[in-house]
């Protein structure tokens, strides 16, 4: 069982796996939860329990323009947004993320 270890607050169902940070929060509080073990936030994580953060959060420098920005797609390549240029600096669960961001934006347009 998890609970809250910040001060005054000490709710214990109401915290979500930060996905880009690797660090959990207490939605009552909004705080970081210190000391949480992987293997909890491995079960965060599958329980989708995960921290939406703000899309400006899943921005990426881009090596080329040192633009900082969120990536578009090109066939089927994450680009920069501002250069298009193929970004190779992403890490393979970031990519993943990206893509569904990318993806979601699609459809809400
Ligand atoms: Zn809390
Ligand atoms: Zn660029």
């Amino acid at each position: 069982m998890l609970s809250c270890n910040n001060k005054g607050c000490g709710k214990t169902d109401t915290h979500v796996l930060d996905a880009v940070s690797n660090d959990v929060y207490c939605v009552a509080c909004d705080n970081i939860i210190a000391g949480i073990s992987q293997f909890t936030k491995a079960q965060l994580k599958n329980l989708k329990q995960v921290k939406r953060p703000p899309k400006v959060a899943y921005s990426v420098r881009c090596d080329k323009c040192k633009v900082e920005s969120l990536p578009k797609l090109q066939n089927d390549e994450l680009v920069c947004a501002g250069c298009s240029s193929i970004l190779k600096n992403i890490s393979r669960p970031f990519e993943i993320i990206i893509r569904g961001i990318i993806k979601k934006g699609e459809e809400e347009l």
